[in-house]
């Protein structure tokens, strides 16, 4: 019988921010893949059914994702286990359980391909994690692995130079799954009243269903978007020291990060969190961004999802946070206005001189 050179991809947790490295490779080995669809209320409901309410939405929604690809007919199903991406920078927990949890509460007959990545770890690193995807395929050929590897960096560098050119999150991705690297031209004169820094997980802001389209909402608000993926890492470490942190969560990257850099610059006007209830990571790091927002004094909203959050108070919510930030910034406007008419003054004085002088 011919092997199944496919693999289905569950759209959800790292997919969103590892997606076209995955594409690269295994597209360069001849791997098919097919993706589960995008989430739906019932991605959330299915997935939800399977686990304790307490459990955070993004796994809730990653496991309606597995079922999903069971109902397309998929067998073989990538759960990698991202136990820690650095030396000592480890992934919460149930990031790094993932291949048991889908195990435990999945009962069909699929075969789920569950490399391990662990750098703090002996012989744990990326090669053995990649050669750990392909083996279930018959691939174990050490230069092919390499060489597919290169191509997936390609990809997903391609993906990061246009994400860091300001491009919006969708049109980079599909340009670098085309194989295409396109830079827009920015506009330098045009600016926008607001900007805001959103700052989350790609697996809560980029699921267009978990967080409402939030960033097509906030454009048609005239509200400028800075995310972590259009920072380097350079400006993330930055940002985490800045924070006084150190490194231990492989997500504070993107959170503590993130937060730390566009408060440093100071060229937001505020920032905007996105939490999943019941994240027990995420709790103890908008504790520490909130208090920084403070010291800063820039405003912070916090929006905490899960399965039962509605649209009408989200956008509520939105709306009235981007409203108090284009007042605050028109007040500011305004009191510079001020400014700039006590700058006047000495035309007065010029007046003053000229009746000094008639006089
Ligand atoms: S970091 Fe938080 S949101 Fe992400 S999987 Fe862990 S508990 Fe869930």
């Amino acid at each position: 019988m011919e092997k199944d050179m496919t693999i289905g991809i569950p759209r959800g947790m790292s997919f969103y921010n590892n997606y076209p490295f995955w594409y690269g490779f295994f597209s360069a080995l001849g791997i098919k893949i097919i993706l589960s669809d995008p989430t739906t209320k019932q991605t959330m409901s299915e997935g939800a059914s399977l686990v304790v309410t307490e459990t955070c939405l993004p796994i809730k929604i990653y496991l309606g994702h597995i079922l999903n690809l069971i109902h397309k007919g998929v067998k073989n199903i990538f759960v990698p286990s991202l136990q820690s991406i650095a030396p000592k920078i480890y992934n919460c927990s149930k990031i790094r359980g993932l291949p048991d949890l889908v195990r435990n509460v999945i009962k069909a007959d699929i075969n789920i391909i569950e490399p391990t990545l662990d750098k703090s770890a002996k012989n744990q690193g990326l090669y053995h994690f990649l050669t750990e995807s392909v083996k279930p395929f018959g691939i174990t050929d050490f230069s092919k692995i390499k060489k597919a590897s290169k191509q997936g960096w390609r990809v997903y560098n391609n993906f990061l130079v246009m994400m860091r050119s300001g491009m919006d999150y969708k049109k980079s991705m599909h340009y670098a799954l085309s194989g295409k690297i396109f830079i827009e031209e920015q506009d330098k004169t045009k600016s926008s009243p607001i900007n805001v820094a959103l700052i989350s997980h790609g697996y809560n802001m980029y699921d267009e269903r978990a967080t409402m389209k939030i960033f097509d909402k906030l454009e048609k608000m005239d509200v400028k978007v800075y995310t972590a993926l259009q920072l380097t890492d350079e400006q993330l470490d930055e940002g985490i020291a800045s924070m006084g942190q150190k490194k231990y969560w492989a997500n504070e990257h993107e959170m503590i990060g993130a937060a730390g850099n566009y408060l440093k610059d100071n060229k937001i006007d505020g920032i905007i969190s996105i939490n999943a209830f019941g994240c027990g990571p995420d709790s103890l790091m908008v504790d520490r961004i909130t208090r920084k927002a403070k010291e800063c004094s820039k405003p912070l909203l916090v929006l905490t999802i899960d399965e039962q959050t509605g649209e009408a108070g989200f956008i509520t919510r939105l709306e009235a946070f981007i409203d108090m930030l284009f007042r605050k910034k028109r007040s500011k406007i305004i009191d510079n206005i001020s400014v700039a008419e006590y700058d006047y003054v000495p035309q007065t004085n010029i007046c003053d001189n000229l009746i000094t002088e008639k006089g």
